[in-house]
Parts: C-alpha cells; structure tokens; sequence
C-alpha cells in the first residue's frame, strides 16, 4: 500500500499544479487503484476532487472528459455510446467489475501511458488530444511517442467529433486479468484508424495497415489480408502473458475481425 505525509485538497488547477511542482515526491490521486498497489512514500498527495474534473460534455466539434471521469462514466454515457458504435464504452465494460470501474479515472490512465491499457488503443483510434495543465494541447499519438511522463496535470481529453463505425477487440486469459493483447479499428469519412494495444508496451497506430485500407479502392479480403500483413512492422515483445510471436499472430486475428465489423 501506498502512503503519504500531507494531503492537499486543491480549490484551482493552479494551486494543484505550484503543490505538484514543490517537492519531487508530491503526486496527484486520480482513483488510487493503482496507486494502491506501489509500496512507496510520497510527500504530499494532491487531491483534484474538488475541481469539477469528473464530466462528459458534447460540444460543436468535440467531446470532452474531465481527468476525474471513471471508467464507468465512460461505459454508461449516452453520448459516449453514440460514437464510432460505442468503442469507448466497449473497451472498458469488461475491466474487473463495477465497483473498480466505479473508482479509475480516464485522466490517470491516460497521463500514465500504461501499455496494458484497453481505454487508451480506443482512445487512439479516434483523434484524441491530451489537455495538460502547463504544457496545454497535444495529440495523443505524439503524447504516447514521447518517452516519460513529465511533471503535469491531465485536466481533461478531447475526442473529435466524428461519424463512423468502431470495433474493439482484445484478449485475455480470463475475464479479469489484463489483456494479451488488444486491438480498436475505427472507419469514418477519413478513413480508418487502426491501434494497437498491449504488445505489451505502450499502443501505437498501425501505419502501414491504415495506409493499404485508406489508399484502396474497394475493401475486400484480399486488402483485409494485406492489411493484416503489415502488422508486422509492429514491435511486440514478450511478458508472462505471452510471448512476442503469440501477440504479432493473434493481433492480425483480432484486426482482421475488427476490420469486418467497423465496414
Ligand atoms: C488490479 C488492477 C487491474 C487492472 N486491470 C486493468 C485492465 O484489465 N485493463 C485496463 O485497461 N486497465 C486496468 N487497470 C488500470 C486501471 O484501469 C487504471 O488505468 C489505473 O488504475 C489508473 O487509474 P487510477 O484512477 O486508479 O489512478 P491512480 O492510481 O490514482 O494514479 C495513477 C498515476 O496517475 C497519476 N495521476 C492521476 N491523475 C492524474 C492527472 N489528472 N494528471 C496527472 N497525473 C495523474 C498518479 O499520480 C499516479 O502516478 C487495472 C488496475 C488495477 C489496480
């Protein structure tokens, strides 16, 4: 179990963000699930609570969600069930049960970049931008191809606004363990976005897959395959759940049927 010496209840983002800034060892709580699990001593621990963080709010071109919002906020909202078939919701309805989805926020997963993530390759496989307190805006895709965290505060994510279809996929080895991998397509009037998750590292876009579906003129199974194929520019890697090889062949399986749910 984690502990600390101080807790601080922030009134502003900006007193949060000067409290974070004052000591190496302070650090910000989302939900504490994950936190509950380290056996480290922070400083002071920065509570966002108070900050009206916790919100999914539909505007012209975006949807926005506060860094407070928990997964099951993302899984029951209506508007967030309305987009590309509901992907959001989909990739997150399965992790643990209610009460833990109940307490995880979107903004400390997010900002952590897990690589066993299953909200982040759904995230990714819409245009998502990452709101960060001092740095402001930047794309999640680039925010997950920096190494590191920096010193910040998550406040919130924008999804653009977008008609189309998404399918999420992953698989694990039994309901509540983390996925092996896991996969989100998605097919709008841009084109599809294929994302790649748990491999185990860190999600990433599939560019050369996304390039054969968007350049084609007709999709059928032959380019699906091809696609598939050029998954192979991606790099898993092997952990306890499973070995490099295993991810890189069953990841073009659960793409390939991804594919053919979002057309
Ligand atoms: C037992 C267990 C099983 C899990 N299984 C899965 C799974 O199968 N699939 C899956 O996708 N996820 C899984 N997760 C991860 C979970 O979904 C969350 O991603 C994770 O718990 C972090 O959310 P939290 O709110 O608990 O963060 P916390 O534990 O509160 O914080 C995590 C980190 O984020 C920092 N932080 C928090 N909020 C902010 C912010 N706004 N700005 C900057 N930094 C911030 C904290 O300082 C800390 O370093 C699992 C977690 C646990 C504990």
């Amino acid at each position: 179990m984690f502990s600390f010496s101080k807790f601080y209840s922030a009134s502003t983002l900006q007193e949060a963000y000067d409290e974070l800034l004052k000591n190496k060892k302070n650090i910000i709580l989302g939900g504490t699930s994950y936190l509950r699990m380290e056996n480290t001593n922070y400083n002071t621990a920065i509570d966002l609570s108070n900050l009206s963080l916790s919100y999914i709010r539909e505007e012209d071109n975006f949807i926005h969600i506060g860094a407070m919002t928990s997964f099951r906020d993302v899984e029951v909202s209506p508007i967030i069930n309305n987009l590309f078939s509901g992907v959001l919701s989909s990739s997150v309805e399965h992790i643990i049960g209610v009460q833990f989805r109940n307490n995880v926020t979107v903004g400390a997963t997010v900002f952590s970049k897990y690589g066993f993530s299953d909200l982040i390759p759904a995230l990714l496989a819409m245009e998502t931008t990452v709101v960060l307190f001092n740095e402001g805006e930047i794309s999640l895709e680039d925010y997950l191809a920096r190494e590191g965290k920096t010193r910040d505060i998550l406040v919130e994510i924008k999804i653009r606004k977008v008609e189309g279809k998404g399918s999420f996929q992953s698989i694990r080895k039994s309901k509540t363990d983390y996925a092996i991998t896991n996969t989100a397509v998605t097919k709008s009037q841009d084109g599809f976005r294929v994302a790649v998750g748990v491999r185990p590292s860190k999600a990433v876009l599939a560019y050369k897959a996304m390039e054969i579906l968007n350049s084609a003129d007709e999709i059928n199974e032959d380019i699906i395959n091809e696609a598939c194929e050029a998954l192979n520019e991606i790099k898993y890697s092997s952990n306890m759940r499973g070995t490099g090889e295993y991810r890189a062949a069953v990841s073009k399986v659960l793409v390939k049927k991804a594919i053919m749910e979002v057309l």
